[in-house]
């Protein structure tokens, strides 16, 4: 089947396939390289309090690339998730989140630090051991660690799953519920997994005027989360309106967007995590 013809040429669905594919590949090709020639980094985005406080910080990759420049992970994450690259991408990231845990700016500023933890990641069979090696082998305070989960850990094995988080747990680590809200599970379904945290989405976050759908919605998240002790975590915060209703609608929630601090290189957060910080 021809899908597009101009200039005499014509591409087949085969051909634009073969294409992805090679991209695919390309870029699978290419992050080995990155994991073992160090292009990868980490940046940390502050989480912050009503009073100004950085409370936490969540770590996100970033891939240094000698050619392309800085690459964030929407382009790169899916590929190593399906090429089975994000094992030992997630292995390093932890890694470098427990070293963040000790240092002792961290320690005195008294914030957690948040990690991604992809569904791939979490299947693994030794995935529980993993973690409790990296805790063991750093000496980092595994209260002070989050791992960020999505609600696709429900997709299968559920009864599995509690179990693994739950021996997580034993570990002392904590849990958040990533992009909360903006998948298909029913909340009853949800609230069946021993988490410390939600992340509201920040599709829910950029329309928060009053008795606006998104408004009453996030009211009745804020009022479960609160029934449930749970924190709550707004994330893509952009504009100090919705920080303010935010917080007056649950003064304990933590606001993480560009209106306080875009994602920055963790050393650099290190010298001063209230870097970019307006107030
Ligand atoms: P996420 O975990 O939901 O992370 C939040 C994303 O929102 C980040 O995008 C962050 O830069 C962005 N963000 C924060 N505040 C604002 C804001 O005010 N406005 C807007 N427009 N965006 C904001 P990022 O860093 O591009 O990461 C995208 C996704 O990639 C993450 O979504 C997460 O699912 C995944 N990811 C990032 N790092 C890792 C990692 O180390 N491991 C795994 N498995 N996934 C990761
Ligand atoms: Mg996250
Ligand atoms: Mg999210
Ligand atoms: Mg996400």
């Amino acid at each position: 089947q021809a899908l597009h013809q101009g200039g005499g040429q014509v591409h087949s669905y085969s051909e634009l396939l073969d294409e992805s594919i090679q991209r695919r590949m390309q870029v699978e090709k290419e992050l080995l390289v990155a994991l073992d020639e160090g292009q990868l980094q980490v940046f940390l985005q502050s989480q912050v309090d009503m009073n100004g406080r950085v409370a936490g910080a969540e770590a996100l990759v970033r891939w240094k690339h000698p050619v392309k420049g800085l690459i964030t992970p929407g382009d790169f994450i899916p590929v190593a998730e399906s090429c089975g690259l994000i094992v030992p991408l997630g292995d390093w990231m932890m890694e470098q989140v427990c070293l963040l845990l000790n240092d002792p700016r961290v320690q005195a500023q008294g914030c957690g630090l948040s990690v991604n933890v992809s569904t791939v990641q979490f299947r693994q069979p030794q995935f529980v051991d993993k973690v409790r090696d990296v805790l063991q082998r750093t000496g980092a305070p595994a209260q002070q660690l989050t791992l960020e989960v999505t609600e696709s850990l429900l997709l299968n094995d559920v009864e599995g799953t509690i179990r693994k988080m739950v021996a997580l747990r034993a570990l002392g680590v904590q849990f958040a519920l990533d992009d909360f809200g903006t998948g298909y599970s029913s909340l009853a379904y949800l609230m069946r997994l021993p988490i410390q945290e939600i992340k509201l989405d920040q599709a829910f976050i950029h329309d928060l005027a009053p008795m606006s759908e998104h408004s009453v919605l996030v009211q009745a998240l804020l009022m479960v989360a609160s029934s449930k002790d749970l924190r709550v975590v707004a994330e893509g915060v952009e504009q100090a309106a919705q920080a303010e209703l935010l917080q007056a609608w649950e003064p304990s929630i933590l606001c993480q967007g560009y209106l306080f601090s875009r994602p920055v290189l963790a050393q650099d957060w290190l010298l001063n995590p209230q870097l970019g910080m307006t107030s």
